[in-house]
């Protein structure tokens, strides 16, 4: 990866691919729940059928071209298709942007593209896949020990040990965390490292945050919501990327 090229060059790119996935992303949180493979048949309108034209189904552009309606027979494409593809692209950009083209910076937008379906398929089905999760975790830890050798434990330590805390959470408090959690915790070890400490702190604080106010509205009953954990793992996530190295040192030269 050379440093004759600009470094807006490859966020522009890491964005254009962002694009990409984001709109495999769109594909695969409405078809991998309902069973349905996510290769074929080609894209197609849920109002009537009529297979998509490939100017169709440029990310984002086609469908504010398109003012959100099918162009057969009218029917509105709601508007979380093109917020897919523009939170994907701004994700992988925004980690390139901050650590350039490097194995940490490629780590983090592999980290930030994959909490995207992560994050819409928790907040619908309560689920979070593992086809999408698990391998990336591989990805991820192979990154992460690349990217620094010399410290090879560190992610190593980092994903078994946000894993096996969000696992052990979910022996004791099932109804609380789900296995695919503590999986996504793993991915989210690997590629942060140290900073999955304040990730996960962040992750726990919005979650018992949105806990007391559901019981402050609702009262009693409220302890029977099922709030999925996902999308609070990926705030966490977010600010562990942008913000973690600075929390942690802000919080070891405190203890010095
Ligand atoms: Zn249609």
């Amino acid at each position: 990866m050379g440093t004759t090229v600009p470094l807006w060059w490859w966020t522009l790119l890491a964005g254009v691919i962002g694009l990409a996935v984001g709109s495999f992303w769109t594909v695969v949180v409405w078809r991998w729940p309902r069973g349905e493979s996510v290769v074929a048949p080609r894209s197609h309108c849920t109002g009537c059928e009529r297979t998509l034209h490939t100017h169709e189904l440029v990310p984002v552009a086609s469908w504010l071209w398109q003012r959100g309606r099918c162009r057969g027979c009218g029917s509105g494409i709601h508007w979380r298709y093109p917020a897919i593809e523009a939170a994907t692209a701004l994700l992988s950009a925004g980690a390139i942007a901050a650590f350039g083209p490097t194995l940490t910076g490629l780590a983090a937008a592999l980290l930030g593209m994959v909490l995207v379906p992560v994050v819409v398929i928790d907040l619908e089905y309560q689920l979070i896949p593992d086809v999408i999760v698990v391998p990336a975790a591989v990805v991820g830890l192979a990154l992460g020990i690349a990217a620094h050798p010399g410290r090879w434990w560190v992610p190593v330590l980092a994903a078994l040990g946000a894993g096996g805390f969000l696992f052990v959470i979910w022996l004791v408090f099932p109804a609380g965390m789900g296995l695919g959690d503590a999986k996504f915790a793993v991915l989210m070890g690997a590629v942060l490292g140290l900073s999955v400490i304040p990730a996960m702190g962040i992750a726990f604080a919005a979650g018992a945050l949105l806990g007391i106010a559901l019981i402050a509205r609702r009262g009693a009953s409220a302890r029977k919501i099922a709030v999925p954990f996902g999308p609070f793992l990926a705030a966490g996530a977010v600010v562990g990327l942008m913000w973690g190295p600075a929390i942690v040192n802000w919080y070891t030269s405190r203890l010095a």
